[in-house]
């Protein structure tokens, strides 16, 4: 299962000591030669916490540049968090995507590239496959738990939820839904990602990682409900691991239903170009074959709107949130009860 080399062969370096105890803020710096610059570097902010013995969790925000609950979390927790009140090592990276984050973009404008689909990186590949390798081979290493803090981004608003990564690995998967179930979100989701490897929670169970991912609503803005269940989450999973005072809540996971999303059938794509109109709201209980809503070219009067259908049973999970589609776009995701049972 550990297919991840640990060995970093880049040209990354950093101003903190990962080896030092109590608190550090400070940057990854990536040589970067673009055209106003020719001997910078790309800065990507990091903190390192470490009081005592204990394991060492690296929590990951801004994969997406569009998505804010993860990085205030994670900022609160590198500014705020007394090192006395831990026992291990909190390395925490609120912006890893920094380009993106500092154009409030889901990609990359350097390169173009989404930092989720380019794990594990490439550290003789583009900015944004430099970054990724960075954490895969120097900070992966280092590592015992991972969490990967999402949310929407612009173009989706999605129930607040802690994600599971799937893997083979059975004794990985039982840690990884119990942390997660530890977060104790509204929503606990199995995501696959449709079976892609190229993301960083991927890498992370493949590093042999406890991984928990989040998906914390979105429509590129902060949401109050979705930030509190945030900053509580991973209180709660870093209770669970052993690194803060604390427990969970005591029925954290109790009676859970495990939602998962189930291939292609859960999501539901524009068949063409116009506004789509939902027909229900987030949270709502639908069927395979139901209509989702229309899609309506609303500059054309000749044009008529077109039904999708749901393709599976379930809750309306994620909706996308501007009105304007385009042919292929993810207008509707349905998530569906989790077909294996969970250890
Ligand atoms: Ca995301």
């Amino acid at each position: 299962m550990l297919n991840i080399p640990h060995s970093y062969t880049g040209n990354g370096f950093t101003n903190v000591d990962f080896d030092k105890q109590g608190r550090q803020l400070g940057f990854v710096s990536i040589p970067h030669s673009p055209n106003g610059d020719a001997w910078g570097v790309t800065q990507v902010p990091i903190a390192v916490i470490a009081n005592g013995e204990g394991p060492t969790v690296v929590i990951e925000g801004g994969n997406h540049g569009d998505e804010y609950e993860g990085p205030i979390t994670i900022g609160e927790l590198a500014r705020d968090l007394d090192p006395a009140t831990i026992q291990g090592r909190l390395i925490l990276m609120p912006a890893n995507n920094v380009h993106a984050v500092m154009a409030a973009t889901r990609t990359s404008p350097v390169d173009g590239l989404n930092f989720n689909r380019i794990w594990p990186g490439n550290a003789m590949g583009s900015i944004t496959e430099q970054i990724a390798a960075y954490v895969t081979h120097r900070i992966f290493p280092m590592a015992d738990a991972f969490l990967d803090l999402h949310s929407g981004g612009s173009s989706l608003d999605i129930l607040p939820s802690a994600i599971i990564e799937p893997t083979n690995d059975v004794e990985l998967h039982r840690r990884n839904v119990a942390a997660v179930e530890a977060f104790d979100a509204p929503y606990t989701v199995v995501i696959a990602n449709m079976g892609d490897q190229r993301t960083a929670t991927a890498t992370a169970c493949a590093a042999g990682l406890i991984t928990v991912g989040t998906e914390m609503r979105g429509r590129g803005t902060v949401s109050l409900d979705a930030l509190e269940i945030c900053r509580r989450g991973v209180r709660n999973v870093l209770a669970h691991l052993g690194v803060m005072e604390g427990t969970p809540p005591r029925d954290a996971g109790a009676d859970r239903q495990i939602l998962e999303l189930s291939g292609a059938a859960a999501y539901v794509y524009a068949p063409t170009d116009g506004v789509f109109e939902p027909f229900h709201q987030l949270g709502e209980r639908v069927s395979a074959g139901q209509p989702a809503g229309r899609v309506r070219r609303i500059w054309d009067l000749t044009a008529e709107p077109v039904t999708v259908h749901y393709g599976i049973d379930g809750i309306v999970y994620g909706q996308r949130h501007p009105g304007r589609v385009s042919l292929g776009n993810c207008c509707v995701v349905v998530a569906s009860p989790y077909g294996r049972v969970a250890p």
